[in-house]
C-alpha cells in the first residue's frame, strides 16, 4: 500500500515570496499537489482562474461553506478565502504531499482538525524588507500595503504557534529547506505503527 502523502502548511506574511517559494518547489520535485483555494477577492493581472485561485462571487462562497465544500475559510483583509476538501483528500490518499499555502487562522483550524499536520512559517529575513517587497511588487495599492503591513504585525504575534521557520532570503536554498522538512517528515514514529508492531513481534520471536 502507498504511503499517505504529508498534510503541510505554509503561512507566512503577504510578501515573504511564499508564491515564488511553490513554484520552485512545484518545479523542482514531483511529489508534491499544492492546493487552490477559492477566493471571493478580485484576480490580479498575472493570474488565472483554477490556476492561482479559483475567483469565486460571494454567493458561491456562501453556497460552498453551506455545502461543506471546506477543509477551513477565513477572511483576510475584506475578502474570504478557503481550502477545497475533496482535492486535498484525493491527493494525500494518491501519497502526494499537499501544500496549502493559507494564512494563520486557516492554518491553525487545520492542525486542530489534522494534529499531523506541519505548519510552516515563512518570513523575510527583516521588516523593511517585507515592505520593500510589498511595495516592489507593484500590485496593490498603497493602501492595501498598509492594511497588509498591519495585518503582519497582528500574524507575527502568532507565529509561535507553527512547528518550523523558514526565513526566505534566497529563493533556492530556502525552497530546498523546505522539501527536506516535509520529507522528513514521512519518518515519523507515529507514520510507522505497522512496521513498528511487525518489528517488535519479530524480534520477540527472534530472541525465544
Ligand atoms: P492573496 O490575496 O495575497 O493571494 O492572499 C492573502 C492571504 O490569504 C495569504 O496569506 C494567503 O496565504 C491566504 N490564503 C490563500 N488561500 C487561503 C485559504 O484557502 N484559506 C485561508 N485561511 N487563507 C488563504
Amino acid at each position: 500500500m502507498r504511503e499517505r502523502g504529508i498534510l503541510a502548511v505554509v503561512s507566512g506574511f503577504s510578501g515573504a515570496g511564499k508564491g515564488t517559494l511553490m513554484e520552485a518547489l512545484m518545479a523542482k520535485y514531483d511529489n508534491y499537489a499544492l492546493s487552490i483555494s477559492a477566493t471571493t477577492r478580485q484576480p490580479r493581472d498575472n493570474e488565472e482562474h483554477g490556476k492561482q485561485y479559483f475567483f469565486v462571487s460571494e454567493t458561491e462562497f456562501d453556497n460552498m461553506v453551506e455545502n461543506d465544500q471546506f477543509i477551513e475559510y477565513a477572511r483576510y483583509v475584506e475578502h474570504s478565502y478557503g481550502t477545497p476538501k475533496e482535492y486535498v483528500m484525493e491527493q494525500l490518499e494518491a501519497g502526494k504531499d499537499v501544500i496549502l499555502e493559507i494564512e494563520i487562522q486557516g492554518a491553525l483550524k487545520v492542525k486542530e482538525k489534522f494534529p499531523e499536520t506541519l505548519l510552516i512559517f515563512v518570513t523575510p529575513p527583516s521588516a523593511e524588507e517585507l515592505k520593500r517587497r510589498l511595495i516592489g511588487r507593484g500590485t496593490e495599492t498603497m493602501d492595501v500595503v498598509e492594511a497588509r503591513l498591519q495585518r503582519a504585525c497582528q500574524e507575527a504575534e502568532q507565529m509561535d504557534r507553527y512547528d518550523y521557520l523558514l526565513i526566505n532570503d534566497q529563493v533556492e536554498p530556502c525552497m530546498e529547506e523546505l522539501h527536506r522538512l516535509i520529507q522528513s517528515q514521512h519518518r515519523r514514529m507515529s507514520l510507522h505503527g505497522e512496521f513498528a508492531a511487525k518489528m517488535k513481534k519479530e524480534l520477540k520471536e527472534i530472541s525465544e
